[in-house]
C-alpha cells in the first residue's frame, strides 16, 4: 500500500462517522495508513509539501504494519536497500522525539552465521560493502558469540558477522510516530 496520487485532487467525501470535514483540494493524497503511507506523509511534510493528506479506510496500522514482527537490520544483497535500512533506523529516534510517541526501539545488535564456505564468502562480501557504506558490521569470535547466545554451538560454524544496527521495534507505535511527526511538520 502507501500509494501516492500526485496532482490536485478533488475530494468530496466528508467523514460521516466523525463529522470531520476533509479538505476539498490537496496536492498529494496518500492512500493507506500503514508504515509506508505514514512515512511518505512525514517525508513530504518534512521537505516542504505540507498540502498533503493521508486517507485510511479503517484506522492506522489496519494492514500488515500491525502484524509485523518489527525486526530491523542493515544486511541485504542490494546496497540501496542496506542504505535505506540504515537511514530508516537512524530516523526512528528523530520521529520519536518529534512526536512524543514511543517506537519501542531495542538496538540489541544481531549476527549472521556462516555454516559453510559459500555462505562465509557471501558474508565477507556483505561486510566489505557495509564498511564501504560506513555501516558497522564486524566479525566476532565464535566463543564470544556463544557467550552472547548460549544455545549456539560454535563448532558448527565458520564465522559470525555482527551487525550493531540490528534489533526490533514496535511497528504500530512507529506508524503512529510517523503520522504524529508529519502533523508536527504541518501535514
Ligand atoms: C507476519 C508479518 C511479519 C512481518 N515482519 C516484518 C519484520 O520483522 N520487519 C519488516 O521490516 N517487515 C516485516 N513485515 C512486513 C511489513 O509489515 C510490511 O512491509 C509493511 O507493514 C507494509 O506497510 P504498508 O504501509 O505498505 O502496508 P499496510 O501496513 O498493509 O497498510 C496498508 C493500509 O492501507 C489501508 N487501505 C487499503 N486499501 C485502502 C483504500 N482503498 N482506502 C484507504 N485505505 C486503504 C489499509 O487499511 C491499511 O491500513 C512483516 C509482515 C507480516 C505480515
Amino acid at each position: 500500500m502507501g500509494t501516492m496520487a500526485q496532482s490536485t485532487l478533488n475530494i468530496k467525501t466528508d467523514d460521516e462517522a466523525t463529522g470531520k470535514k476533509l479538505p476539498s483540494h490537496v496536492k498529494v493524497a496518500i492512500i493507506g495508513g500503514g508504515v509506508v503511507g505514514c512515512s511518505i506523509l512525514y517525508h513530504l511534510a518534512k521537505f516542504g509539501w505540507k498540502d498533503a493528506i493521508l486517507l485510511e479506510r479503517d484506522e492506522l496500522t489496519s494492514g500488515s504494519s500491525w502484524h509485523a514482527a518489527g525486526q530491523i537490520h542493515t544486511i541485504s544483497s542490494d546496497p540501496n536497500i542496506s542504505r535505506l535500512q540504515s537511514y530508516t533506523i537512524g530516523l526512528y529516534k528523530e520521529i520519536e522525539e518529534l512526536s512524543g510517541q514511543s517506537v519501542g526501539l531495542h538496538m540489541t545488535g544481531g549476527f549472521y552465521l556462516a555454516s559453510n564456505k559459500t555462505w562465509w564468502d557471501y558474508l565477507k562480501r556483505e561486510r566489505s560493502k557495509a564498511r564501504y557504506m560506513g555501516l558497522h558490521q564486524e566479525w566476532i569470535d565464535l566463543k564470544e558469540l556463544a557467550d552472547k547466545h548460549p544455545l549456539i554451538d560454535p563448532k558448527h560454524y565458520y564465522a559470525a558477522l555482527w551487525d550493531d544496527q540490528d534489533g526490533d521495534l514496535d511497528p504500530s507505535g512507529t506508524t503512529y510516530a510517523f503520522a504524529k511527526a508529519a502533523k508536527q511538520y504541518g501535514a
